[in-house]
């Protein structure tokens, strides 16, 4: 099958930032089972493997001097460092899912966003917010997967990172995760 010329299609890079806890990786999955012609888009990363997570399915997980020699050789549509490691997005992946016509879900950091919005002008950034800190503090501890000291970080981390609020398109409160979903679908198929 021929690309579909990118102007003819609905492609973009939809964009999901939004504190750890909030439910972004979750959400994002309900998401792409729902919305036509998506993709989820699958980071680089140098941290370290959580259990239960699967290598080329959460994340490709590398080594520091394999992640420097993926952003120098094929490159990397956005790429920062979040919570002392490094993230980062394949560029040639990202952009042959958006020439096929697909709408590419990414679950990544504000800086991540802030960069992906300059490089990809018709980018959709949306921001999921929990219901309350105390909320997330919650979830965060629920989660059992990080130690106390990466808990504390992460909280400090959300407070900074909800002040990004308004360079983003849209804000979406994960109350309810059904009606979150409704929200973000909505927003994806406008
Ligand atoms: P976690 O380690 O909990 O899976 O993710 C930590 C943070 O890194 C999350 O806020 C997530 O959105 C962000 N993140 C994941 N992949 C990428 C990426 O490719 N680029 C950027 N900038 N952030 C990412």
């Amino acid at each position: 099958m021929s690309a579909i010329p990118r102007l003819l299609t609905a492609a973009f890079p939809f964009v999901v930032s939004g504190p750890s806890g909030v439910g972004k990786t979750e959400l994002c999955t309900a998401l792409l089972e729902r919305l036509d012609a998506s993709a989820r888009s699958i980071s680089a990363t140098t941290r370290p493997q959580r259990p239960g997570e699967v290598d080329g399915e959460s994340y490709f997980f590398y080594g520091s001097e394999q992640f420097a020699r993926e952003r120098e050789g094929t490159g990397m549509a956005e790429w920062a460092e979040v919570h002392g490691h490094l993230y980062g997005t394949p560029k040639a992946w990202l952009d042959a899912q958006l020439a096929r016509g697909l709408t590419v879900v990414l679950n990544i950091d504000v800086q991540g966003g802030m960069k992906i919005r300059a490089r990809y002008p018709e980018a959709v950034l949306v921001f999921l917010l929990p219901p309350s800190i105390e909320e997330l503090e919650r979830r965060l501890r629920g989660r059992q997967t990080d130690r106390e000291e990466d808990i504390q970080r992460r909280l400090n981390r959300a407070l900074n990172e909800m002040q990004m609020l308004d360079q983003y398109d849209y804000a979406v409160v994960n109350a309810d995760r059904a009606a979150a979903v409704e929200e973000l679908l909505s927003i994806a198929r406008a």
